[in-house]
C-alpha cells in the first residue's frame, strides 16, 4: 500500500525489499520525490490531450529523449504503453517498406494487442482459435449488454497474427549453438528465403528478453541479423521496454551492448517511473511515412506523463543510476554466481546490470525446469521480506530487476534471504 525508493510496505506496515518492481514501473525508485514534484507541478499548470494543444512539457521530454539516442534516431512519438509503442513501430515498418512480413524471436514478448500478440512468441500469451470462439460465444450471448465491436476485434485478432515469423532464439543457455550469435542468425536468412517473398517489413527483438526469463541474446547475433533483414528491405526495431533506460549499466540502451543502431526504438514501463508512457523513436526519413495517414493518440505523451518522463531522465543523471546499475549489478551477479556454486538447483545466472535472471533446474544436465521449487523459494523469500519476480517460458527463472537505486547492502540482504530459502528446499 506504500512505496519508498526500493522498499514497499503492506497494510500492516511490514517492509519488503523490492527486487522486482523496478522493471515494470519505478526505474528511479518508488515515489521518487523529484518525479512526484514534476508530476504535481505539471498537473497544477495544465493537463490535457497531446493531440489538441501543443505544450512545452511534451517537446522538452522528446528533445531530452532524442539526445540519448545514437545516429539519426531523432523523431519521437509518444504512446501510453509498450504495446501501443510496438503496434505503432510495426505499422511504421509496414508503411515504410510496403511489405507485410515481420520477423520476431521465439520466446520474445512485445505486447498484447493484435500485431504485438502476433510478434510475441510464447504460447501462453497467445489466444488460440478455440479460446477466441469461446469468447465470441460469450460475447454473442451478452450482446445486448456488451458493445458489439468486441466480436469484430477478436476476428481481426486472428487475421493480423499472420505475417509474423518466429526465428530461432539465440539463447546461450538452452539454444543449440551456445553463444555463437552468428550461427543463430542464419535462421533469419532461412526465414526470409523460405517463409517470405524475399522482402520483409521488419525485425523486432529485445536485446535481453525480459518476460522470456532474462535471456541475453548470444553475442554477435544482432549485427548479423540486422544485416540480413536490411538486405531484405526491412527495418530493425529494438524493443527496449525492459532492457532500456540505463538498466543494463554498461549502456543506456540494451541494443548498444550488441553494437547496433536500430531503425526504430520502442520503450515504456520504467521511463515514466510508474506513470503510463511509451515512446517510439525513429529517423526523420522513416517518420515521414506517418504524414501519409493520420495517427492519433489522445493521451499518449500528455503533459503530466512527459513531465514524469523528463524528471526520470534528470534523476538518472543526477543520481548516476546507470553507473549504480553497473556497479551494484556486477556485485550482485557475482554473489548469485557464488550461490550457484552452493546450490545445484541453480542452473544458470545471467543478465547485465540490474536486469538479472536466475534459472532453477532440478537436473543441471537435462535442464529440467524446477517449477514447483521456484514457487516455494519465492514465497519463502517474500515471507522473509524480499520480493523477486518469476518468468521464462517454463516459469522457472527468478527475475531480479529492482529499482536502479538498489544498493550493495540490499544485494547482500537479498542473497542471504535467497540462500536461506534455497537451503530449506
Ligand atoms: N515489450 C516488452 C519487452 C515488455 O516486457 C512488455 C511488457 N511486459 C511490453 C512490450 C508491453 O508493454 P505494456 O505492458 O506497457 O503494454
Amino acid at each position: 500500500v506504500d512505496g519508498k525508493m526500493q522498499y514497499l510496505f503492506d497494510e500492516d506496515g511490514r517492509r519488503y525489499l523490492d527486487a522486482f518492481g523496478g522493471i515494470a514501473t519505478v526505474c528511479c525508485g518508488h515515489c521518487h520525490p523529484d518525479v512526484i514534484e514534476a508530476i504535481v507541478n505539471q498537473a497544477k499548470k495544465i493537463q490535457h490531450s497531446t493531440v489538441l494543444y501543443l505544450n512545452h512539457a511534451i517537446a522538452d521530454f522528446a528533445e531530452a529523449l532524442a539526445s540519448k539516442m545514437p545516429g539519426d534516431l531523432k523523431v519521437v512519438f509518444f504512446t501510453n504503453s509498450g504495446t501501443e509503442a510496438n503496434e505503432l513501430a510495426l505499422m511504421i515498418a509496414r508503411l515504410y517498406t510496403g511489405s507485410h512480413d515481420i520477423i520476431s524471436l521465439r520466446n520474445g514478448y512485445h505486447g498484447n494487442a493484435a500485431a504485438t500478440m502476433g510478434a510475441t512468441a510464447q504460447s501462453n500469451w497467445k489466444f488460440n482459435v478455440v479460446q477466441v470462439r469461446k469468447l465470441k460465444y460469450y460475447i454473442e450471448r451478452w450482446r445486448d449488454i456488451l458493445f458489439h465491436g468486441l466480436s469484430v476485434t477478436f476476428t481481426h485478432l486472428q487475421c493480423v497474427q499472420t505475417g509474423v515469423h518466429h526465428a530461432l532464439n539465440p539463447d546461450p543457455y538452452r539454444g543449440a549453438f551456445g553463444s555463437d550469435g552468428e550461427k543463430y542468425a542464419r535462421d533469419i536468412q532461412e526465414t526470409i528465403d523460405y517463409g517470405t517473398t524475399g522482402r520483409v517489413a521488419g525485425f523486432i527483438s529485445e536485446a535481453i528478453q525480459g518476460v522470456g526469463g532474462i535471456v541475453e541474446l548470444a553475442p554477435g547475433y544482432l549485427p548479423a541479423a540486422y544485416d540480413m533483414v536490411r538486405k531484405a528491405g526491412g527495418l530493425c526495431i529494438a524493443d527496449e521496454v525492459q532492457a532500456g533506460v540505463a538498466r543494463t549499466g554498461s549502456h543506456f540502451w540494451g541494443f548498444e551492448g550488441q553494437g547496433v543502431i536500430p531503425d526504430i526504438v520502442t520503450m515504456a514501463k520504467g521511463i515514466g517511473n510508474g506513470i503510463p508512457i511509451g515512446a517510439v523513436v525513429t529517423t526523420p526519413e522513416i517518420a515521414k511515412v506517418l504524414t501519409r495517414r493520420s495517427y492519433f493518440n489522445t493521451f499518449g505523451g500528455n503533459p503530466v506523463s512527459t513531465a514524469a518522463g523528463h524528471a526520470v531522465l534528470k534523476v538518472l543523471e543526477k543520481e548516476k543510476l546507470q553507473e549504480n546499475a553497473f556497479v551494484v549489478g556486477s556485485y550482485l551477479k557475482e554473489k548469485l554466481n557464488a550461490l550457484k556454486e552452493k546450490h545445484d538447483i541453480i542452473g544458470d545466472v545471467r543478465g547485465k546490470g540490474l536486469l538479472l535472471g536466475v534459472e532453477l533446474v532440478t537436473d543441471r544436465q537435462k535442464k529440467t525446469p524446477a517449477k514447483a521449487e521456484i514457487a516455494q523459494v519465492m514465497n519463502h523469500m517474500k515471507d522473509m521480506g524480499v520480493l523477486v519476480g518469476k518468468g521464462g517460458f517454463f516459469g522457472n527463472v527468478f527475475r531480479v530487476t529492482p529499482p536502479l537505486c538498489f544498493s550493495k547492502e540490499d544485494s547482500d540482504y537479498m542473497i542471504e534471504v535467497m540462500d536461506i530459502a534455497l537451503s530449506k528446499l
